[in-house]
């Protein structure tokens, strides 16, 4: 197996990811809930067995603006489910649940190595398009080039969303990640890693500049602070102790029907003997679906070896 990359880590999109399980922020696709239990469970399994992956388990926090007329169809599968009968002043209604959270500096680097452990090859190297990739005699191109799809699969539904975050040390005790109910380009959350704090963000529908803007960072820091205070923290004024670094990532959002996350996971045969597995516009929520998504591009490549 060869991966074509033309970035590598730490200069991914996914390297700039929160990254929380966040089932949330997935809207609409049929098969979306069988991809996010089967991810919830693999890197629930990471998170207990393999430390090296930069993974562990966190109480969540999801708070919202409106009233919910029941539970979020994620409920059943994750550990901890609970509907909170205490409700931060400001917000409307409050789950918790025990979900993953994913230090990309480490995670990133991990999956990189087990790439390589399983004998793959990584290449740095740009593809113009796909039947290039079809050149040295490969049969099966798996597709995961997220905002490069667009170009590569001449996919117009394919759309950046960006995202500013921070990395800040804190000077306050936070044991728990906390999600406000995204509204618009704003949508707050402080999840806290051992070696730093992400205070997030922002979604900026059709961005295409991966940049930070202070304005919009000082008013991250604002919301977060207000957000902490609200669920009774004190020492608020602590949050930022050391600014560590910014980021601006392009979410690989595919629009289609008012839909962000209409990912495309499917097989195109091409001529006798080959074939593409698209598999992108994951959006927001790339992590959350992504062993989900593995595994079904995974039976797709065994059932096209079987066939042929
Ligand atoms: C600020 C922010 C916070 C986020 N938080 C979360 C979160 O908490 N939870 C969550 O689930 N998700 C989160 N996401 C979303 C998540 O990061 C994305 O859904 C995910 O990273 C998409 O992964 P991908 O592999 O499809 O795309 P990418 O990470 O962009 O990878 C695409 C790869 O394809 C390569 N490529 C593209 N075109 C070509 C080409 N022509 N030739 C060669 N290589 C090519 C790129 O170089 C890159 O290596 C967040 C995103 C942002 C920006």
């Amino acid at each position: 197996m060869r991966v074509f990359a033309d970035r590598r880590t730490p200069n991914t999109t996914s390297d700039r990811a929160g990254a929380v399980f966040s089932p949330f922020r997935i809207e609409g696709h049929e098969r979306a809930g069988q991809w996010t239990q089967r991810a919830y469970s693999v890197l629930s399994e990471l998170a207990e067995r393999e430390p090296a992956a930069g993974v562990s388990l966190t109480p969540l926090r999801e708070l919202f603006f409106r009233r919910l007329d029941g539970d979020p169809w994620w409920a059943e599968f994750v550990r901890g489910y609970e509907r909170q009968t205490t409700i931060p002043a400001g917000y409307a209604d409050s789950v918790r649940a025990i979900v993953p959270r994913m230090n990309m500096r480490r995670y990133m680097p991990w999956l990189e190595s087990r790439v390589l452990e399983f004998g793959g090859v990584l290449v740095d190297r740009r593809v113009p398009d796909l039947s290039s990739a079809f050149a040295t005699g490969t049969q099966i191109v798996v597709n995961c080039s997220g905002l490069g799809a667009g170009t590569l699969a001449n996919d117009t539904a394919v759309t950046p969303m960006r995202g500013q975050i921070l990395h800040v040390r804190t000077g306050m005790s936070i044991p728990e990640c906390i999600v406000e109910e995204g509204s618009g380009v704003r949508t707050t959350y402080v999840f806290p890693f051992e070696d730093y704090t992400v205070l997030g963000g922002t979604y900026e529908r059709g961005e295409t500049i991966e940049a930070t803007d202070e304005a919009v960072l000082r008013g991250i820091v604002e919301r977060c602070s207000a957000m902490l205070r609200a669920c009774g923290y004190s020492g608020v004024e602590g949050l930022v102790r050391e600014r560590l670094r910014d980021l601006a990532g392009l979410r690989p959002a595919r629009v289609v029907g008012g839909v962000d996350e209409a990912v495309r996971l499917e097989t195109e045969r091409i001529g006798d003997n080959h074939w593409v597995i698209h598999n992108y516009g994951h959006g927001r929520a790339g992590v959350t679906l992504s062993w989900g998504c593995a595994d079904d591009v995974a039976k797709r490549v065994a059932e096209i070896f079987e066939a042929l």
